[in-house]
């Protein structure tokens, strides 16, 4: 639907802003770059202020970068205001008007570019459809629900054919259930209109389930970027591990090759890079691949035991440290008690070291 898929390009991007309290400067977006392709879907996730927002207002134009150029289908824009861009934003807020009607919404940025009225008619009626609002022309937006006002949103930023659909926490004013419904109704939409779509969240589950690829910010910085599947698996540091799932770190040392020491144990791992001996490590273990066993790795005493129906909650102590674990499908396995002695156990292979 969309005339032309763009791509996205951040060259060495920067925003600074004053602090309020100390006046002091302040990088809300330091040095950033990077390639998001034509027909992507592109999250931007990382907790609140650390610069999602002002990443993306820099793309649309409402903000100007102090740094750096930004790219848009080739083509520097830096010096386009937003209306020349070819993007256009979904808000959390919706941004309706409320005195109109779904069409008149839909068709407000058509009737600014002048466009005939019987394709303004075609072109709204045909992304009412895609957004499911088929026959609901006539409604006033004050008078649907959030879910409602949020496809109307939708639908009036498709409508121009925007080469890139810029979303900045869509959903944050829906609740839970109807919040992973329409994640799931913006990704089929975005795929239909075969639209490049950047996306903003702090919200890692909605990031996970919908995006190509996560962009996760840390303090106006990019930390990575890459699919849902390397960010899980390769997090290249703590502060990413930690955002996206949940992780054990555990502390140790190379001792041999492929081999390291943790907490008095020495545990056999596959590839350490380009690691030595004697060098520090930090093993990233995911709750969900290790299990409590009679035989294993790291011995350790089980501090927390909890059915939890589909999995077995456990807290174990490896010396000093606590590893949580979930245990899934406990039903016809032996589950272990608080102030139980085991054996932290898992495969070489699911654990990654940073
Ligand atoms: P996020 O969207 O990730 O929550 P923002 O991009 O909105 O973060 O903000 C990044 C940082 O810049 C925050 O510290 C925020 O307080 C600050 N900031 C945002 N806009 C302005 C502004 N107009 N003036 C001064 N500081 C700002
Ligand atoms: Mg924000």
């Amino acid at each position: 639907m969309a005339k032309e898929k763009k791509g996205v390009i951040l060259d060495h991007i920067s925003k600074i802003y004053q602090d309020p309290k100390t006046g002091k400067d302040f990088y809300a977006v330091k040095d950033t770059s990077l390639e998001i392709e034509p027909g992507s879907f592109v999250t931007l996730l990382g907790p609140s202020g650390c610069g999602k927002t002002t990443t993306l207002r820099m793309i649309a134009g409402f903000e100007s970068p102090d740094e750096g150029e930004i790219y848009l289908g080739g083509e520097p824009i830096n010096a386009l205001t937003p209306n020349k861009r070819d993007t256009a934003m979904v808000f959390q807020s919706y941004a309706l008007l409320p005195h109109y009607n779904i069409f008149d919404n839909v068709a407000y940025g058509l009737k600014l570019r002048k466009m005939d009225k019987e394709l303004i008619k075609e072109k709204v009626t045909n992304i009412l459809k895609l957004v499911g609002l088929e026959g609901m022309e006539a409604r006033m937006t004050n008078q649907l629900s959030g879910g409602q006002q949020q496809r109307v949103a939708l639908a009036r930023a498709l409508v121009i054919e925007p080469g890139v659909l810029l979303f900045d926490e869509p959903l944050s004013n829906l609740d839970a259930k109807l919040r992973v419904n329409m994640r799931t109704e913006i990704r089929r939409i975005q795929q239909e209109a075969g639209i490049t779509a950047i996306y903003v969240t702090h919200d890692q589950s909605e990031a996970m389930a919908i995006s190509d690829k996560i962009i996760i910010m840390d303090q106006g910085v990019v930390a990575q970027m890459g699919t849902p599947q390397e960010i899980y698996y390769h997090p290249v540091n703590e502060f990413v591990a930690d955002f996206i799932g949940e992780a054990n770190f555990l502390k140790g040392k190379v001792v041999a090759e492929n081999e390291v020491e943790i907490e008095g144990h020495k545990v056999k791992l596959g590839d350490l890079g380009n690691r030595k001996v004697n060098d520090d490590c930090t093993l990233v273990l995911r709750p969900e691949a290790a299990i409590v066993a009679d035989e294993g790795q790291l011995p350790c005493v089980v501090t927390l035991s909890c059915f939890m129906g589909s999995y077995q909650n456990y807290h174990v102590k490896v010396g000093d440290t606590l590893v949580k674990i979930t245990d899934f499908n406990p039903k016809n396995k032996k589950v272990y008690e608080v102030g139980d002695k085991a054996f932290v156990k898992f495969d070489s292979e699911s654990v990654h070291v940073i």
